[in-house]
């Protein structure tokens, strides 16, 4: 199926690796120009080759902190413009919520909620005026499961689902949608860093964490990113005008609630 977003422009954060990679991968695929944003250039720039030797949509690499009013300042100036914005970042640490400090509460309210809002600020009102914009937040299934010791992201990204909510239907009859998705367990590196951690933290190996984190997955397996990307481009295409303010879990079947 041709998506009909060939030659739009999409600025696709926190693109380097995992899941926001996925989703530029699937961009380019489909004849999009990429921007794709994080801040370790040798990765950024590995990226930026593999999806230039895709021959298809045209890729620019941008070294930024997209959390900072700077970072989001050189991305924007980079990709001006946007018709396609995937808001990601990295996701705040787990914890106790007794030991979360007011400073860490900050740092995900910027990361996961207040970068996506001032992203979409940025360029929505452009979308509207050429009448064609798809925005995509990558969130987490935190979201509609909230996991407990994910305090700072069950917080910060509901926020920004909320907002969302309420401002999605005031673009769609200009062609301009939001939507968040929402994954669940991925094979990317954070993903595994998670798993590392919970085994150290336990006394148990990594492969009894993965083990142990693949029971409630009803597909019996960790997503790969490519069905991931393949999702978000789908929402990005043209025939998906008409999704908006909808939230995706992609989970393998791990949640086990009818809605
Ligand atoms: P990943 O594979 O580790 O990739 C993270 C990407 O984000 C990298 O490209 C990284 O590059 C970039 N990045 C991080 N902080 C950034 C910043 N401040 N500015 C610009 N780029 C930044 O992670 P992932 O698994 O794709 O996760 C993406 C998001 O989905 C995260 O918020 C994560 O919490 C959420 N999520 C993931 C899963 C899962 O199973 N994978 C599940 C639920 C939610 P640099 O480090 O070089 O900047």
């Amino acid at each position: 199926m041709d998506l009909g977003i060939r030659g739009r422009q999409a600025l696709v954060c926190a693109g380097s690796k995992g899941l926001g990679k996925a989703c530029a991968y699937s961009l380019v695929r489909e004849g999009v120009n990429v921007t794709i944003v994080a801040r370790g250039q040798q990765t950024l720039e590995e990226t930026a080759a593999e999806l230039r030797a895709l021959n298809s949509g045209a890729v620019t690499a941008v070294v930024a902190d997209i959390t900072s009013a700077e970072g989001r300042a050189l991305a924007l100036k980079h990709c001006p413009s946007p018709d396609i914005l995937i808001t990601n970042a990295g996701g705040p640490p787990a914890g106790d919520f007794r030991d979360l400090t007011h400073e860490m509460w900050l740092a995900a309210l910027e990361a996961n909620m207040l970068t996506p809002i001032a992203l979409i600020r940025s360029t929505i009102d452009q979308m509207i005026s050429r009448q064609f914009g798809r925005i995509i937040n990558i969130t987490s299934s935190a979201v509609k499961a909230p996991i407990d010791i994910l305090a700072l992201s069950n917080g910060a990204r509901s926020g920004l689902t909320g907002f969302v909510a309420g401002i999605a239907r005031k673009s769609a009859s200009k062609n301009v949608t939001i939507n968040n998705l929402l994954p669940g367990l991925f094979d990317t590196e954070t993903m595994r860093s998670r798993s590392e951690s919970m085994a150290q933290a336990s006394g148990k190996s990594f492969e009894e964490v993965q083990q142990q984190r693949l029971q409630p997955i009803a597909a019996g397996r960790f997503g790969m990113p490519s069905e991931f990307g393949d999702a978000c481009a789908y929402l990005c295409s043209s025939q998906a005008a008409y999704i908006t303010g909808m939230n995706f879990l992609i989970d393998g079947g791990a949640y086990p609630g009818v809605f």
